[in-house]
């Protein structure tokens, strides 16, 4: 085990302890389970449909059984044990709580952290935030001083020289030789990163160095399948996820040596990730228009015999490949703020639709077809694969981005006990927390979302949330309605100070 996994586990252990709630259990406990749990009081969850995401299987008639943090029995007509409380749910569809393995939080923690709990979220996977405050957040959750999903958070992203970000709308690590790239690693370490984030400009050298100086501080890597380094290479050198599918589709070409010739060839200016994109789409043209069945195979083959997981993030990339989609819902428009929806407008005028000839217009609406047909294979191949949105890019809300990558991926092709797999099963498993966490079971964490609707009949349920529990903790329908006014009223006040300003900007990627 290493030792950010051993970390990580640590302050789940204190938040556990952080949010048992006090009170008795009544002395005659009806099953052997609840002699155990002392003196912690127990919510029962009654006549719900309890979904196993791993088989599809719905059992009725359900009582779950929860103790502190702790999920303690679930059956059907359990008793409900005396001084419990019982919550009755007659009617309604108990799924494990969801997870957004692709995040860029906005730096108000009165914005993103309940957005993304009154959507079900109980565990994110921040990929660089624009604002170091995220590491606050993670430490406050865990300590269950702050309210919010379970976070594992990166370092602030490394790229090579010259790097895709802007510094004046992203800050990021700029490394070019082996010396720098290992200090690098040892300086997201030393800020409390719990793994590397890595990019697409890195050079073969800097990026081998960064595998290797992770592993020498128990660091895992994930991000960006970088220009200048096959997905072969990528994913036996140890890379634990690839976001993204635009790396990935030059490595399933018939023509993959022409392909990666030309993306080995690309140049940048620092902070020109529109000119990136203009470089990379004929490209991916390319690869989409030679997708090679046999190459697929071998490539997912080694993607699934290595468990290197694939995050497609189809949210960001219906956005990019279509700039006229104008994604922003209503409904959820009221939870972002002014600045927040300048930052979007800003990406997606100057990085995203900024001098896109015409026919790239054209081609990037098919690509869409082509990301969907991709997805498609990577599920047919057993590719491991995480659900993900890239929330802070546009348009996405933080957490309900995530009931839209789920509608995306089914749209995709795969039936919604794939997509729910997707965001419960595979984080679980990938963040190394099989035991706690994926399943709504005896001895796991009790993150659950309840639905008043059946997500395996139609996706789209996910968003009929009635109630969510985060570890134990149960936020009821009247709760998550004042989380959600208290957010619409957050976005619209005025930044409090220089941190909260600092934290409107940027779009990740
Ligand atoms: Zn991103």
């Amino acid at each position: 085990m290493n030792s950010s996994r051993r970390q990580f586990l640590a302050r789940s252990a204190v938040a556990g302890a952080a949010v048992v709630a006090g009170g008795t259990l009544a002395a005659s406990s009806p099953t052997a389970a609840l002699a155990t749990v002392g003196t912690t009081r127990i919510t029962a969850l009654t006549g719900v449909t309890v979904i196993d995401v791993a088989t599809g299987h719905r059992a009725k008639h359900q009582t779950v059984l929860i103790s502190g943090d702790r999920i303690i029995a679930v059956g059907r007509h359990l008793p409900v044990p005396r001084g419990a409380t019982e919550l009755d749910l007659t009617g309604k569809f108990v799924i494990p709580g969801l997870a957004d393995m692709h995040v860029h939080s906005l730096g108000d923690e009165h914005v993103s952290p309940p957005l993304y709990l009154a959507n079900g979220l109980t565990t994110v996977r921040e990929m660089a935030a624009p604002d170091p405050v995220v590491y606050d957040w993670r430490d406050r959750i865990d300590a269950g001083t702050l309210l919010g999903p379970r976070m594992v958070v990166a370092g602030q992203i490394i790229d090579g020289d010259p790097t895709l970000w802007d510094p004046n709308l992203l800050h990021v690590l700029v490394v070019n030789d082996e010396a720098g790239a290992r200090a690098a690693v040892r300086q997201v370490k030393a800020e409390g990163a719990d793994f590397v984030k890595v990019y697409s400009r890195l050079g073969p050298t800097a990026y081998r160095a960064i595998l290797d100086e992770a592993r020498r501080n128990g660091l895992t890597v994930h991000g960006h399948g970088p220009d200048q380094v096959s997905i072969q290479q990528v994913s036996n050198g140890g890379q634990r996820s690839i976001e993204h599918i635009h790396a990935l589709a030059l490595s399933v070409s018939s023509r993959e040596a022409e392909v990666r010739r030309m993306q080995r060839a690309i140049t940048i200016k620092t902070g020109d990730y529109n000119g990136w994109f203009r470089q990379v789409h004929p490209i991916e043209w390319i690869a989409a228009n030679s997708f090679s069945r046999s190459r697929a195979a071998d490539v997912f083959g080694l993607l699934r015999r290595n468990r290197t997981r694939v995050t497609p993030t189809l949210t960001m990339h219906n956005v990019l490949d279509r700039p006229d989609y104008t994604g922003l819902d209503p409904a959820t428009a009221k939870y972002l703020s002014p600045d927040s929806i300048g930052t979007y407008q800003y990406v997606l005028e100057n990085l995203y639709s900024a001098n896109r000839p015409p026919e790239e217009v054209a081609r990037q609406q098919q690509m869409w077809e082509y990301r969907q047909r991709f997805v498609r294979e990577l599920f047919a191949h057993d590719v491991p694969i995480l659900a993900g949105t890239d929330t802070g890019t546009p348009w996405m809300v933080p957490g309900f981005a995530l009931h839209q990558e789920l509608e995306l991926l089914v749209g995709a092709g795969v039936t919604p006990r794939q997509a729910l797999h997707a965001a419960t099963i595979e984080p679980a498993r990938f963040l190394g927390m099989s035991d706690d966490l994926g399943s709504v079971a005896p001895r796991k964490i009790a993150d659950l979302v309840v639905l008043d609707a059946d997500p395996l009949t139609d996706i789209r349920n996910t968003r009929k949330i009635h109630t969510v529990v985060t570890r134990g903790r149960v936020i009821s329908p009247e709760a998550r309605r004042r989380m959600l006014a208290g957010v619409e009223a957050a976005v619209q006040a005025p930044p409090a100070g220089p941190a909260l300003a600092a934290g409107g900007c940027c779009g990740g990627h």
